[in-house]
């Protein structure tokens, strides 16, 4: 309700919960700090795993963040920006979920203490957001360029990555394999879809130590006849989106037929065509075929005859991937099929992987896309070593690209916030607090790794402050391996600058985004259509979009 000289004006529908100033922005600020709170216990490889049970009863076992998050069945506004937030970190750089809620929480904590000191919450957030500007220049200087190959680097990168999934046996295979993965595929830029080029082929049974990479692609299928070859060497592959059936007509239409010799004319004309299907792929020079469309089996027949191995309803994607990785062209038609358009690969080999046939086209040359045959024990840590694996091919692509490292164990974040009190030292004013307030937080990253690890928050805390007070101690972290505050660098404990860099940016404007907001108009809940309105209050609109989409011209 506003209220212009005297008389009350109603601009809001009736219901609507109108929830104002310190309120509303308390109760945003802890919404997320108890996200970061339930995520703290996970951050880092001494973290615990969180089990998931969703409204069907369905069971997931991870430590990952955005995982965890993204089953979390969040209803508060807020608490859903943090959800949010650990999307974004996950979309753009595939790790540092956890890292980014938990720092986001912390600088919220952070806030609300300076503003029980009377400090207001629009000095903390463009404090805030300084504070970043400084930590991003400090964090470019800080880090650490590699060479294009330095596959050294790579691989301590996956490793560090993978360090905090526990379900994981032997991180050295997964290493290994997302790096040969991402240099596997070429010089590529754009990270996003370098990943979306490797397809990951779960099946549970034998270990993890029995995955491994192919130079090609892995299909779920079975050739389309028991008397096809199971095996073509030197393949040439037409790749097509063709239906190599006869097309009904979409009309029912009679035809009378007065002699045995129209019927065998009839059934001649349809052979010659399933014949011509099966001419058409020789002709071209494939002995291969890979069809996004449907297959008669007349056709298969011939094509079995003229050993051809042919495969049908191959989804979209995977007919993608497959002209991405053999070099081929795929057809819409048939009649377009040339020798120019096949693909090529060392070998196409049809095989049972435990209950599941599958075909491996293997051996492609440059190939720009590849596949990866994962193997775990059982059903839930197979789909965890897959979250892995996605982890580390996100991190080593993001390295490939950016080439420049940082090292983790909570280093890079106390350097940061040592550079930081020292900038906010020779600031003025209040907003010296705020910055001063973020270095504070950002520590909250090698302590939660030390109090997850069983060692004494405080002390590392202590020992790391003064270890970087000098250049030398610049890359001073936990390392939980040793259990000792030491050199991460070193110790081999590396991570892409661009994680920590997507981490503070998000976490920081994330947390200005709340600290801006002073009013919250929540819209009553509308149920089922065929409802009559007045339902609950507490969730959100599906009309407001969630919060994220606040107008910034709404805070203060
Ligand atoms: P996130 O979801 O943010 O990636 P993780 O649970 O994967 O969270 O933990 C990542 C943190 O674990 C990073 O700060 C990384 O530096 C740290 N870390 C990895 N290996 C070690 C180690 N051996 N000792 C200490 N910290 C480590
Ligand atoms: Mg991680």
């Amino acid at each position: 309700m506003a209220q212009l000289s005297g008389v009350p004006i109603l601009i809001l529908r009736e219901g609507t919960q109108n929830v104002k100033g310190k309120d509303a922005r308390r109760s945003n600020m802890r919404a997320i700090m108890a996200v970061a709170e339930m995520l703290k216990s996970t951050l880092g490889p001494r973290g615990m795993d969180k089990m998931l049970v969703d409204s069907l009863g369905d069971i997931t076992i991870t430590n990952d963040g955005a995982t965890i998050v993204d089953k979390m069945d969040v209803d508060n506004p807020a608490a859903k920006m943090a959800v949010q937030l650990a999307k974004t970190q996950d979309k753009r750089v595939g790790d540092g979920t956890t890292t980014a809620v938990v720092f986001a929480g912390t600088l919220l904590r952070k806030a609300e203490e300076l503003m029980d000191q009377d400090i207001h919450p629009a000095i903390i957030a463009r404090g805030f957001l300084r504070a970043n500007t400084e930590a991003q220049k400090v964090l470019e200087k800080l880090a650490v360029k590699i060479k294009a190959g330095d596959l050294d680097t790579l691989v301590k990168v996956a490793t560090t990555t993978m360090n905090s999934k526990g379900a994981v046996g032997d991180r050295s295979i997964f290493a290994h394999l997302a790096v040969d993965a991402i240099t596997g595929i070429g010089e590529e830029k754009d990270l996003l879809n370098k990943v979306k080029r490797i397809k990951v082929v779960k099946k549970k049974g034998k270990s993890v130590q029995d995955s491994r990479l192919i130079k090609g692609i892995i299909l779920e299928k079975e050739p389309v006849h028991p008397e096809m070859p199971k095996l073509v060497t030197g393949a040439k592959i037409a790749i097509l989106a063709d239906s190599l059936e006869i097309k009904k007509t979409q009309f029912d239409q009679q035809t009378w037929i007065s002699s045995a010799s129209q019927v065998q004319g009839f059934l001649d004309r349809e052979v010659n065509v399933f014949k011509g299907f099966a001419q058409k792929v020789k002709e071209a020079g494939a002995n291969v075929l890979i069809n996004q469309k449907g297959i008669d089996d007349k056709a298969a027949n011939f094509l079995a005859k003229e050993g051809i191995l042919a495969i049908k309803s191959v989804t979209q994607s995977d007919i993608d991937l497959v002209a991405k990785a053999t070099g081929g062209t795929m057809c819409a038609s048939l009649k377009d099929l040339e020798a120019k358009n096949l693909g090529h690969a060392d070998k196409v080999e049809c095989v049972k992987v435990e209950d599941t046939d599958m075909v491996f086209i293997e051996g492609c040359k440059d190939p720009k896309a590849l596949s990866i045959l994962l193997r775990a024990g059982v059903d839930k840590s197979v789909e965890e070593a897959e979250r892995t694996l996605h982890d580390a091919l996100c991190v080593t692509a993001v390295l490939a690209e950016h080439k420049s490292v940082v090292a983790g164990g909570g280093a890079v974040e106390a350097e940061l916030a040592a550079r930081l009190k020292d900038f906010a030292r020779k600031q003025g004013g209040r907003e010296q607090l705020a910055i001063d307030a973020f270095a504070d937080a950002l520590e909250i990253i090698p302590s939660t790794l030390a109090e997850n690890g069983g060692m004494d928050p405080i002390d590392t805390i202590a020992e790391l402050r003064s270890k970087h007070t000098t250049a030398a101690g610049k890359w001073i972290g936990v390392n939980l391996y040793t259990k000792k505050v030491e050199d991460t660098f070193k110790a081999g404990i590396l991570e892409p600058e661009q994680i920590i860099k997507q981490v503070i940016t998000l976490a920081s404007d994330l947390a200005a985004l709340i600290l801006r907001i002073d009013d919250m108009l929540i819209a009553k809940k509308s149920r089922a259509p065929a409802m009559p309105p007045g339902g609950g209050m507490g969730g959100m609109p599906p009309g407001m979009g969630g919060m994220g989409g606040m107008p910034p011209g709404m805070g203060m």
